[in-house]
């Protein structure tokens, strides 16, 4: 479907012709379909082969929302993100893949990998020089983040996708935080896509859902590896995801003012030590994200002064925002990542990349601008006092 992105998230895969007319897209809540004469194990139409209409419309309206041949939806980005690994990567193969992670992709990294024989060496994302040196004639892939979580760094994503062209590499991208509003991996030569629909595609924090995206070649290998290993998404979740996915365009767009507005005031408090919101002229990595992404989405993280004691100060001072893991929802969430999400990491190891004990990510929802600003700074006068 042509035309703008906010138009293809309402129109984009819906069913021609509307099934029984129906404006909104039934739910198909059925285990299994009749036999309609399908030659394969994998098109037998039931929900744990991902092929139900509402498997299929997701799957459509997700390719056209990334310009890419065609999707698959998943149980969770988890889902989507192991399956697809243990799709392009088999015993004996290796993998680059950046440092600073997700921390559940960086312990399925650090834990599981290994028990299925496939070695893996992170990654300076921002570093292209010191990657063909980590190269080895086993590596088979390469995996990236559209914008680390939770210190907000931008990689250099058009080297890593040259990079895997370049070596035959099977290239992979967890495109979460950027959402198809802000980045489209495939146009910019990556493989596979990958989210965790969880977070800005669906946007109202009731359920777990994720997607890769990519040629149909490649995810149909990812489907039929899926259809074993069992993560599917229930269509009763997939039409929510459809629903939420509707509405972010509007949504992104409150994200990013209300977090452009937040990292401001944040930067010109003086009991703030650094912040880091790519869409800040101050960002490293300002000029890259500007030219790689159509906005900046609404993740921020931020360190105070006091460190960790005044964090903690902070956020029992926080009335508007959640303190909750996830992100990417219409509530503001405020969580401490040294304690949450990247608690599995080494100490030693979450340091390097840049996670301090007291930096804190925030998950920038669509309340009032004004009375999130005006939160968060009697909530830094605060814990300042
Ligand atoms: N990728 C990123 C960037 C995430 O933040 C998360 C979850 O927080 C995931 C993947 C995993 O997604 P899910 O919780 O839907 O399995």
């Amino acid at each position: 479907m042509k035309g703008r992105i906010e138009t293809r998230l309402i129109h984009a895969g819906e069913p021609e012709p509307r099934i029984e007319g129906a404006v909104s897209l039934p739910i198909f809540q059925t285990a299994q379909f009749l036999y309609g004469g399908e030659g394969s194990y994998n098109d037998i139409r039931y929900i744990r082969l991902n092929n139900t209409p509402n498997h299929d419309a997701l799957a459509r309206k997700l390719a056209s929302l990334e310009g890419a041949e065609t999707a698959l939806v998943t149980s969770s980005g988890m889902a989507a993100i192991t399956t697809s690994l243990l799709t392009v990567l088999s015993a004996g193969d290796h993998l680059l893949i950046q440092d600073s992670l997700y921390g559940g992709t960086h312990d399925f990294v650090t834990h599981d990998l290994e028990g299925f024989g496939i070695a893996a060496t992170f990654i300076d994302a921002d570093d292209p020089a010191s990657w063909e040196s980590k190269r080895t004639p086993k590596t088979k892939a390469l995996y990236v983040e559209t914008m680390s979580n939770p210190t907000l760094r931008v990689g250099d994503l058009k080297a890593a996708a040259a990079f895997a062209r370049r070596h035959g590499l099977v290239s992979l991208i967890d495109n979460t935080f950027a959402s198809p509003m802000n980045f489209r991996p495939v146009e910019h030569g990556f493989d596979l896509s990958l989210h965790s629909c969880t977070k800005y595609l669906n946007g109202h924090s009731d359920i777990v859902a994720g997607a890769a995206i990519g040629s149909k070649d490649l995810i149909e290998r990812v489907r039929h590896k899926l259809n074993h290993l069992g993560g599917s998404l229930d269509p009763h979740a997939c039409s929510l995801l459809w629903r939420g996915i509707k509405t972010l365009a509007v949504r992104m767009r409150q994200h990013q003012e209300n977090a452009l507005a937040l990292a401001r005031m944040l930067e010109a408090h003086a009991a703030v030590a650094a912040v880091s919101y790519p869409g800040l002229a101050s960002h490293p990595r300002h000029a890259r994200a500007k030219e790689l992404f159509d906005g900046f989405s609404g993740m921020l993280s931020f360190e105070l002064k006091g460190g960790l004691d005044a964090a903690k100060r902070f956020l029992d001072a926080l009335t508007i925002p959640l303190i909750a893991p996830s992100l990417g929802c219409v509530e503001t969430l405020v969580t401490l990542p040294a304690v949450t999400s990247h608690a599995g990491m080494a100490p030693e190891e979450r340091r390097r990349i840049g996670i301090t004990d007291g930096l804190m990510r925030v998950s920038v929802g669509i309340e009032g601008t004004d009375d999130l600003v005006e939160d968060f700074r009697q909530a830094l006068n605060r814990a300042a006092a």
